[in-house]
């Protein structure tokens, strides 16, 4: 989408460094960093959040589930946090989806 602020980061428009890519996802900083470690694992595709997901991306789902855990090593992490919001009211700002996964000075959550 045109106006959909990852999907030009997505297709390189603007100035972020990838910390991973893959054929369908791309791994970059948060550029208001929550927590000590801040990035975002983003989908290539333009899915506006989880509830628009359908059976066609259970695959990408898949497999940014399981590159948590490979990223989190590339960095040297032993712990870490994911978060996916979906809609308004949970915090979402951008509609394209992306997991976030954070570590270090994290409120204590549940
Ligand atoms: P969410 O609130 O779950 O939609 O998360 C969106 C996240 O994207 C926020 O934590 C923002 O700080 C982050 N963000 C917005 N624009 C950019 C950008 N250009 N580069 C990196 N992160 C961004
Ligand atoms: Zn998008």
């Amino acid at each position: 989408m045109s106006d959909c602020i990852f999907c030009k980061i997505v297709a390189g428009e603007m100035d972020t460094k990838f910390i991973y890519e893959d054929e369908l996802v791309v791994v970059f900083p948060d550029i208001r960093p929550k927590a000590t470690t801040h990035i975002l694992i983003t989908a290539k595709k333009h899915i506006p959040s989880l509830y628009s997901l359908d059976e066609h991306d259970t695959r990408l789902m898949g497999h940014m589930v399981q590159l948590l855990p490979v990223i989190a090593k590339q960095l040297g992490l032993h712990s870490f946090r994911t978060i996916i919001n979906t809609g308004r009211d949970s915090g979402q700002e951008v509609d394209h989806l992306h997991f976030h996964l954070l570590a270090g000075n994290l409120p204590k959550f549940g």
